[in-house]
């Protein structure tokens, strides 16, 4: 008779014993769901265990199920990779092995599980779900437990987060780890042109992907590749005469270099494998280029997480243990997504009965359906692609009289991606026939125009001049913070002289100002009763209208590297605390997301304001730490504090207050990064929803061809702002947005979609609420 074991006593209602896994191929930002499901776990009053190696940890048992503390989880947010360890396990995949994993839990006492993989891993999960309760019953009819034993674990909760490089799983715009991948992608393949320029090479990139293109068409929109092969969507019957004639235009327009993108899944229209090599033996021989071929590999996996995905996987990770406490043994088995800026719960089985269904739809060539399965964003990626690169394709151009003359003007400090975006503008207008014309230097520097000038500051952009901004920071038409009301009259006038029919104006709280004045001025010139778009690009992220600014994404991830740095130092010196001052004018949302993505101990926003009694027991808290990780490797502590949190209290006094209230245990410094903020090489994300965005612009622009100036004047959607409002890109007039959710004084929106996330740094730091009750 076999022995029976006795499990340990069911938690109090309303607690669990949750354990969180990483499985499959590992991706970077699963350490850093780990840590955010361990200390949400802790936070909520529950126990939590880390099973090591995957399901082949879940089948062994003994000490690769590990009760998790908070320390134990500390620094894990920068780290690349899975601290827990991953692997692939055959003896999970038959009965026998989950029998065991099922015991293995009973025998902890655990009842929830939160599984970071990719559809592999999570297809186990939800099938070890589903067989629970005939497991149960194996375990008890074998004498191994008894009925008494398994009845407060009858229900067993299963949550999935996807982590994976690829961004394979429909239903989720971004998986954990994606854009991480997407960055060393692109970093690479920058440098890679900077050689091909030299040489007037060509270079074919191979990328991860097996079964998804994600990873490809997005490093060729923010690279500007000539050409990109994804699974899902093959190029036509006789793509080879269609790439070469593409590559040969490009470089009959005066392009010296060539990039080409191949997913490592890439077949033509019958499933024949497209290869780099006979990508590059075109190239070679029928357009006579000087080729090589660049294979990434396991690089694309490797490296510390981008804010994005440490945001991603901390979010994700708190919401997957509140799904956990709030499923009822008819919920179905959630996965947390994320759809635009929302983090929302889905169906874990639908989620991947789609993703199986791509797959299956490309072994039937239904390519139509395969694409469908991808997201509605994957769709407008490729057609932002395309329209931007076919340059050959005379079919798109519209009617003479439909054409468009289209001013560009950038407003405020520089963002990273308002190149991309003007790029993506410039390519859009010549393929449908258009004139993009560049307003260099913001408003003064259209007002400073010279009639007789031939290069004055107004000046129409050719593919060529614009082709090499995809990946460049800063402004390459010139910004300036200047306003329109500075002199609306010669504004007017250059927009006249120089038949503006409409504007696309890229920038942050001062290019919000200016279509907004340019609006309320419609009674007084007509020249500006134009269709007007703006794109909120700013360090900031503090335009009304849109969740997310372009730029914001490039500044956080340069502030993380810096505070990754500082980090590193303080741990190094064991008893140093930093306090790090951010940008972000009036609006906290730089040191918030930053202070998500380092882990930071706490966070001063402007919008909460300090208060003496915030430091004072901030500094209790340091005490209270400091004592608690003697010797941690991973003990380096920081303090954001936006730049306007207090007029008083500034980063230095903080600091130095710090240090005075130590007694001497430890240290504290101040470090201010400044501009370092505005990035270098804008990031992929912000490079690709530049070009989405920046297309979107456009094609907006166009629907309001042929209204008279009249109607323009009288139609609320003929000033706008683009931006991600929840799980929707929307266009909002600017009518509305000035007048109500605008906070002029503070140069913000009145509500900021990420208040809220305050709260979870302050979950996952420790924090007590002390701090902000004053
Ligand atoms: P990646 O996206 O990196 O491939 P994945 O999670 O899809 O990640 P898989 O190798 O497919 O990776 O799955 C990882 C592990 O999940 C497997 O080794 C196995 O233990 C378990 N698993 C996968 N599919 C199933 C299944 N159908 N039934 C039970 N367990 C499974």
């Amino acid at each position: 008779m076999a022995q029976i074991t006795l499990s340990p006593p069911a938690m109090p209602a309303g607690q669990k014993r949750i354990a969180v896994m990483t499985s499959g191929g590992d991706s970077p930002g699963m350490s850093a769901a780990v840590r955010a499901v361990v200390r949400q776990t802790l936070a909520s009053g529950c126990v939590s265990y880390a099973i090591y190696e995957g399901y082949q940890g879940l089948v062994d048992g003994g000490d690769m199920i590990k009760e998790m503390q908070w320390e134990d989880v500390r620094g894990w947010i920068s780290e690349g990779g899975t601290l827990i360890g991953t692997a692939r396990c055959k003896a999970f995949m038959e009965r026998p092995g989950r029998l065991t994993a099922a015991n293995n839990m009973i025998e902890r006492g655990i009842d929830a599980l939160v599984i970071c993989g990719g559809d592999g891993s999570l297809t186990g999960a939800d099938k070890f779900r589903a067989e629970w309760p005939s497991l149960l019953d194996e375990l008890v009819s074998s004498g191994k437990r008894t009925e008494e034993g398994v009845k407060p674990y009858r229900h067993l909760n299963i949550v999935g987060l996807v982590g994976s490089i690829d961004n394979d799983l429909s239903s989720t715009d971004a998986t954990i780890g994606c854009y991480s991948s997407l960055q060393r992608i692109c970093q690479a393949i920058d440098y890679i042109d900077s050689t091909a320029f030299s040489h007037q090479r060509a270079f074919v990139v191979e990328v991860m992907g097996r079964h998804c293109g994600w990873l490809a068409l997005m490093a060729g929109v923010s690279c500007g590749a000539d050409f990109v092969f994804c699974p899902e969507n093959p190029p036509s019957e006789n793509w080879e005469s269609e790439m070469c004639s593409i590559v040969r235009k490009h470089r009959e327009l005066g392009k010296r270099k060539t990039i080409v993108i191949v997913a490592e899944g890439a077949h033509d229209r019958n499933l024949n494998h497209i290869s780099p090599t006979m990508v590059k033996d075109l190239l070679t021989n029928k357009v006579g280029l000087d080729t090589r071929v660049t294979t990434l590999g396991h690089v694309q996996r490797g490296g510390p997480p981008c804010a994005y995905d440490r945001m991603l996987a901390t979010l994700q990770g708190v919401e997957a243990v509140k799904a956990v406490l709030d499923s009822t043994p008819e919920t179905p088995s959630p996965v947390i997504c994320i759809v635009e800026n929302k983090i929302v719960r889905k169906d874990l089985m639908e989620a991947i009965k789609l993703t199986k269904e791509v797959a299956a739809n490309i072994e039937k060539k239904d390519f139509a359906a395969a694409m469908k399965g991808r997201d509605a964003e994957f769709e407008e990626f490729l057609q932002a692609f395309n329209i931007t690169t076919a340059t050959d394709k005379t079919d798109l151009l519209l009617p003479a009289e439909k054409r468009m003359r289209v001013g560009i003007i950038h407003v405020g400090a520089p963002a990273g991606g308002m190149n991309a975006a003007t790029r993506a503008a410039v390519a859009y207008c010549l393929t449908k026939g258009h004139t993009p014309i560049a307003l260099h230097n913001g408003f003064p520097g259209l007002c400073r125009h010279h009639d007789d000038e031939p290069l004055g500051s107004v000046r129409e952009i050719t593919w060529l001049d614009a082709e090499q901004w995809a990946s460049k920071g800063g402004s390459e038409i010139g910004t300036n913070r200047g306003l329109p009301s500075e002199d609306f009259k010669t504004t007017a006038y250059c927009f006249e002289k120089y038949k503006i029919d409409a504007l696309f104006v890229v920038g942050g709280f001062e290019a919000f100002t200016s279509v907004s004045e340019l609006r309320k001025a419609r009674d007084q010139y007509d020249a500006f009763k134009i269709p007007m778009v703006c794109l909120p690009a700013t360090v900031s992220n503090n335009v009304p209208g849109t969740e997310f600014s372009i730029g914001s994404d490039t500044c956080l991830n340069a502030l993380i590297d810096y505070c990754d740095a500082i980090k590193q130092s303080a741990s190094a010196s064991r008893r140093r605390v930093f306090v790090v001052e951010t940008q972000g004018g009036a609006s906290g949302y730089i040191a918030t997301i930053a202070g998500l993505s380092i882990g930071a101990l706490a966070v001063y926003t402007p919008e909460e304001g300090i208060h003496l009694n915030m430091l004072v027991e901030d500094i209790k808290f340091l005490k209270d730490q400091f004592a608690k990780d003697r010797g941690h490797t991973r003990s380096g502590k920081i303090i954001l504090r936006n730049e306007k949190a207090s007029s008083v209290y500034t980063t230095e006094f903080i600091a130095d207050c710090i240090k005075e209230e130590s007694g001497g245990k430890f240290d504290s410094r101040f470090a201010v990064p400044g501009h370092v903020q505005q990035g270098g090489i804008p990031s992929p994300m912000d490079r690709v929803r530049a070009v989405r965005f920046g297309v979107k612009s456009l094609q907006y622009l166009e629907t309001m061809y042929g209204k008279s100036k009249d109607e323009i004047a009288k139609d609320p959607m003929s000033a706008a702002v683009i931006g991600i409002r929840g799980a929707r890109v929307k266009f909002s007039p600017m009518e509305k947005i000035e007048r109500e959710e605008t906070d002029w004084k503070d140069r913000r929106p009145k509500d900021e979609f990420w208040m809220s996330l305050v709260n979870v740094v302050d979950t996952l730091s420790g924090r007590p609420k002390a701090s902000r009750s004053a």
